[in-house]
């Protein structure tokens, strides 16, 4: 911690008296403008032949006015896209710590694996004779997906963790239509500290919402849950370990009471990278659970980018599992692709048009392998181990509740610690964009007041993490030393300062349009 008490607020001043520059560009820092404004139309990059003369059979739906779309040489294309590449932060240029999202490192080996003719340019509607090879690691991922999880089956369809979780309860929903209860059962219970995910889930295909309150430790209370039971509830959505970070300690309680209610225990396993090879689920009495595939075994994800979220199944459930399923057959691998045909008898149907995500798949065999047995069950100590590390680091700056017992893989503090210094914890993350960090995942879960939830994952070294810890430090001092111009201005050193969010998500301007002539705007 040899960085505190440093003087950074003369540092700070001093950069904001800088000049404006001319071009409004930072040393090497390049402002860069939209591809329409900096475009020209009659610009481009390619030297095409005019084509032989042709029959347009567009009759009168074809364009008569210029499209104009901007053009750009060669170069300016490249440039544009570099300078845009370089505003952008991702978990290959520094730290990620977001909660709740495991961005972790992604090894490039898993991206060569993808990368592999067989993988990358099949077509998924192909004869299945020709991708043999492909199955076989959708098979040899499913028993992996198994054998850590202890289930009976695996649907590897549902291309996000979201989508795993519609998956799943459409299974649940299937088993009690099946068992003459699905008008009856019509509510599914989901604790207050969730993942948004789980209510609009459970809303989307019918069922009421009703919510658990958590217990002043952070976890469910199975008396509340024996509670809040009857003959209407169709299902439990847990989140193990929770959004707080911490293990349900009473799982095995709640799922006992939850299956004496005849109804079904669905747990979220977004977060199974902080248990991975230590905790076999079924063990815990889960009939459903989503994996995603993109947080626990690597691969990039966030900013709308690929998932895969697997559903493992209880013995219950299995007979739903969706089409198409994989199967071995006489000859060898084979996927079912229509419900009701031998297989598929009680499928719930399609999740997806076809196999689910393959690149996906790929990559995350690629990191079971690597890492084997022991090296998956390291993966999930060492990342809660660096959790635990930045919470003791930063707890006697800053407030941790729950802290009373050992956090899972991620680190939660509230904003107690800001109180009379006239700052948020939203000017605490922007803070730390001036300090070269993406912030972390700030006000949730809603159970907190002002959280902040850090996790940082095993990728992080030793020296990565107390650098970060330092950073926070610093910024915690500065906090309590009032020196609020520092964060309620920040970031200063953004490409974009402090956006209207609200605005931005309320009301998005996502076409552009040509400004006016500037003679007409004269007039
Ligand atoms: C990320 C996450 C989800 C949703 O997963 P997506 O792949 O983003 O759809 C659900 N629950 C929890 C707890 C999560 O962290």
């Amino acid at each position: 911690m040899n960085r505190e008490g440093r003087g950074a607020t003369t540092a700070h001043s001093l950069a904001l008296t800088g000049p404006e520059t001319f071009t409004g560009n930072r040393a090497l820092d390049l402002e860069e403008g939209l591809i329409f404004e900096i475009g020209r139309t009659e610009v481009t990059g390619v030297d095409i032949a005019e084509p032989a003369p042709f029959r347009d059979r567009l009759g009168t739906q074809a364009r008569t006015a210029p499209l104009d779309l901007p053009g750009l040489s060669e170069p300016e294309a490249m440039r544009h896209y570099v300078r845009l590449s370089r505003m952008n932060y991702g978990i290959d240029s520094g730290l990620f710590p977001l909660g709740s999202c495991t961005m972790k490192h992604n090894p490039r080996l898993n991206e060569k694996m993808a990368r592999l003719p067989g993988f990358a340019d099949i077509h998924p509607l192909q004869p299945q004779s020709t991708v043999k090879g492909a199955l076989g690691l959708m098979a040899e991922l499913s028993r992996y997906l198994l054998e850590l999880t202890g289930m009976q089956a695996v649907a590897l369809t549902p291309k996000a963790g979201a989508h795993g979780e519609l998956c799943g309860m459409m299974a649940i929903k299937a088993a009690h239509a099946a068992r003459g209860e699905g008008e009856q059962r019509h509510v599914v219970l989901v604790p207050e500290s969730a993942h948004g995910t789980n209510p609009a889930t459970a809303a989307l295909i019918g069922y009421e919402v009703r919510s658990i309150p958590a217990r002043p430790d952070g976890t469910v209370d199975p008396e509340a849950v024996k509670a809040a039971l009857g003959p209407e509830v169709a299902a439990l959505m847990l989140t193990n370990p929770n959004t707080c970070g911490l293990f349900e300690r009473d799982v095995v309680a709640i799922a006992e009471a939850v299956h004496e209610a005849g109804a079904y225990f669905y747990s979220d396993g977004a977060n199974f990278n902080a248990i991975l090879g230590k905790v076999r689920i079924a063990d815990l009495g889960v009939d459903a659970m989503h994996i995603n595939l993109h947080k626990t075994f690597s691969t990039p994800h966030g900013g709308g980018g690929p998932g895969a979220g697997p559903v493992v199944l209880s013995d219950a459930l299995a007979p739903f599992a969706p089409v198409p399923a994989l199967v071995a057959t006489t000859d060898g691998l084979a996927l079912v692709e229509d419900e009701g045909a031998d297989g598929a008898e009680q499928a719930l149907g399609r999740m997806s048009a076809f196999h689910g995500q393959m690149g996906m798949f790929v990559r995350a065999l690629a990191w079971m392998l690597s890492h084997g047995a022991d090296g998956m069950r390291q993966a999930s100590e060492d990342a809660v181990l660096s959790a635990n590390y930045i919470r003791a680091c930063l707890m006697d700056l800053m407030s941790a509740p729950f802290a009373d017992r050992p956090a899972m893989h991620e680190a939660l503090f509230d904003d107690a610690w800001l109180a009379g210094t006239g700052l948020t914890t939203l000017d605490v993350a922007k803070a730390l964009i001036d300090e070269g960090y993406h912030p972390m995942t700030v006000y949730f879960p809603l159970v907190v007041h002002g959280a902040m939830l850090i996790e940082p994952t095993e990728s992080e070294s030793k020296a990565s993490l107390d650098l970060f810890i330092a950073s926070l430090r610093d910024l915690a001092l500065a906090a309590k030393a009032g020196d609020k111009e520092r964060f309620l201005g920040a970031p200063y050193y953004a490409p974009r300062r402090r956006l209207d969010e609200t605005r931005a998500a309320r009301t998005p301007v996502l076409r552009w349009t040509k400004p006016a002539p500037v003679a007409d705007a004269a007039e």
